[in-house]
């Protein structure tokens, strides 16, 4: 521990300083977006090791992807090089899998014990269903999670739910396998039932920080309090105004209840906002002023407007408008031959961000099904682009197989994980025995789609080097974000769950329609005023998210038909838009108007 802390707290602002300086006892840090939560933990980290208040291997950082710890993890390299690669920073089932890993023995589990995949999950489950109720192998898969989830909570699951995840987790185990529920309930379980085990691991980890805590579920809440005394030096950082993950069971409740649970915390506010131009800031506050969760709210933005700052508004005629408007102004914003929205010099230096690039826009939209129009318009356009989504790498049948290839060949010759990959593609390419669950894909459709996994997968084989393990153990915990790029230069195409904690200079967030914000499948029953009340909260807070991970360049945009599984259909725009005031936004032209009109405005720009 070479520096002081005058350094690493220096590079934070007053109330973060404060915040950074509470070395002991629980902290709870409620902030808006782009106030300096991330990087408040990580300098207190820093702080905590480089002062000695801590060892490295005391301290325990949970993150809500592999990409996030990944980029922690970096930074901690930067602040403390001597010691960062002692601190944990790792995800609650990263977490999970070091305490399974750990405890395998007494688990009746092998040391490098195995993540099944889906492919496996189901085939296992087919198995047991027989060959008569094959077809309700994937309904059996979602109740057997859910059997899961239910008995690690103490509750007791439906008996015939019951039944199957007995045989099932039999068959899991005779593979020397967990599944993905279990990286969190057995450690939940285990420490649950084991207290000497438990009061272990606190003494273990007697620092334990979690970074956007208002998205736990009950599951890891229960984990985190195995781990924790109430007492505990406990740092927890979130923003219940951005909780987006109630529908894969995450509960705000957990983050408004902190005080309760840990009666002697510290509570500090962050009210400065780094991100955004004033006037985003001004709008995303307007956006989720009717339905806050944070009582006298308060966001205020550091970085003044200047002459790039825009919050823009498009009516398009249809989804493929919507995406001809998005290469437009992405052409127009890197000073492209067809528009000229700024001066060559203003360019040069685009609100302190340097020379505009691809890398510096991102679009993000509510399903992964409106990437469909943009990627075609970007394809024609010939602008570089990369989509991500929060789903599971191992959800995906050309991951899980090229993964397996990955692993045999290099079980045959052992060496760098990116040579494996490589020769894995063109094995899996060259086979004729195509496994089952591909033999319904077109040969051409499975050859690219294998090929885009590679591209995929590159940079993390890159990242593992040798260590074949961790390549898997990656795979096996990783979502597709997981794999995403801030350097490489080309847009992102970013669903809005997968953008969250995320920044970028210049932000389109398409589709700002009813059905699609608030979200409502196609068909699906009930007319708007029946959906749940809290769901519509939540999709505003997506729509929140969203609006506060840009910068400068804020374009919000909606068509007036749009085509979704198979029928179009007119659309409204989204209600909430009108909490926006109409004078903190830009017009920038609808599909009624002729183009030359488009042209004006977007100069006006
Ligand atoms: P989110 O809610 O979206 O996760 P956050 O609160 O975690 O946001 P950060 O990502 O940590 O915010 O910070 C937002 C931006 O502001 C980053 O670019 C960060 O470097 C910058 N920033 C934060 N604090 C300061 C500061 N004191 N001085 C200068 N820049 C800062
Ligand atoms: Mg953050």
């Amino acid at each position: 521990p070479a520096a002081g802390d005058g350094t690493l707290l220096g590079a934070l602002d007053p109330d973060q300083r404060a915040a950074a300086s509470v070395t002991s006892g629980p902290l709870l840090i409620i902030a808006g977006p782009g106030t300096g939560k991330t990087r408040t933990l990580t300098h207190r980290i820093a702080h905590l090791v480089a002062t000695g208040t801590a060892r490295p291997e005391e301290c325990l950082a949970v993150t809500f992807t592999r990409r996030a710890a990944q980029e922690m993890q970096e930074r901690l390299a930067a602040l403390v090089p001597d010691a960062a690669d002692r601190i944990t920073v790792t995800t609650f089932h990263g977490l999970g899998l070091r305490i399974v890993r750990e405890q395998a023995a007494r688990l009746g589990l092998g040391e490098t014990v195995g993540i099944a995949d889906e492919a496996g999950r189901l085939a296992l489950l087919a198995d047991l269903l027989g060959e008569n109720r094959r077809s309700e192998a994937r309904k059996a898969l979602e109740a057997v999670s859910a059997a899961k989830r239910a008995r690690a909570l103490g509750e007791a699951p439906p008996p015939d739910a019951a039944e199957l995840l007995d045989q099932y987790d039999k068959a899991l185990r005779a593979r020397d396998q967990v599944d993905f529920d279990d990286l969190i309930t057995i450690p939940v379980r285990l420490l649950g039932s084991d207290l000497e085990l438990a009061a272990a691991y606190r003494a273990r980890y007697p620092w334990i920080s979690v970074d956007e805590y208002q998205d736990v579920d009950e599951l890891q809440y229960r984990l985190l309090r195995l781990l924790t005394a109430p007492d505990a030096n406990l740092c927890a950082i979130g923003d219940p105004d951005q909780a987006i993950y109630r529908f894969r069971g995450a509960d705000v409740g957990f983050f408004l209840r902190f005080q309760q649970d840990f009666p002697t915390a510290r509570v500090v506010q962050l009210t400065r906002n780094y991100r955004s131009a004033a006037r985003i800031v001004a709008g995303a506050l307007q956006a989720i002023a009717p339905t806050t969760l944070v009582r006298d709210r308060r966001l205020e933005a550091v970085r003044a407007d200047d002459q790039h700052t825009v919050v823009g508004r498009y009516e398009a005629a249809n989804e493929q408008d919507e995406a001809e408007f998005v290469v437009r102004t992405i052409d127009a914003l890197l000073g492209g031959s067809s528009f000229h929205s700024f001066d060559s010099g203003a360019v040069e230096t685009f609100a302190g961000h340097g020379r505009l690039s691809f890398a510096d826009i991102a679009v993000l939209y509510r399903t992964d099904a409106q990437a469909q129009p943009l990627l075609e318009a970007f394809a024609r356009a010939g602008m570089p682009c990369e989509k991500r989504a929060h789903t599971r790498l191992t959800d995906r049948l050309e991951i899980t197989e090229l993964a397996r290839r990955v692993g045999e060949v290099y079980a045959s010759s052992p060496g760098p994980v990116t040579g494996a990959l490589r020769t894995a593609v063109q094995l899996a390419i060259d086979d004729t025995e195509v496994s089952l669950a591909w033999a319904d894909t077109p040969t051409e459709e499975r050859v690219s789609r294998l090929r885009a996994a590679a591209d995929l997968l590159a940079p993390l084989a890159e990242r593992c080097g040798t260590d074949l393990d961790r390549f898997q153990a990656e795979l096996a915990l990783g979502v597709e974000i997981d794999t995403w790029d801030p350097r490489a230069d080309r847009i992102s195409l970013l669903t809005l769950h997968a953008a969250k904690g995320l920044e970028f200079p210049v932000v389109f967030l398409v589709g700002c329609e009813d059905g699609l914000l608030p979200l409502r499948w196609p068909g699906s029953a009930g007319s708007p005023n029946e959906q749940d009340e809290e769901e519509i909260r939540e999709e505003r807070r997506l729509f929140f998210v969203g609006m506060t991970r840009a910068q400068s360049c804020l374009y919000l945009s909606y068509a007036r038909e749009r085509t979704r599984q198979g029928t179009r259909r007119a659309v409204q725009p989204s209600p909430f838009l009108r909490a926006i005031d109409t004078s903190l936004v830009t017009p920038l032209g609808s599909a009624r108007e002729k183009p030359r009109n488009r042209v004006r405005q977007l100069r006006l720009l």
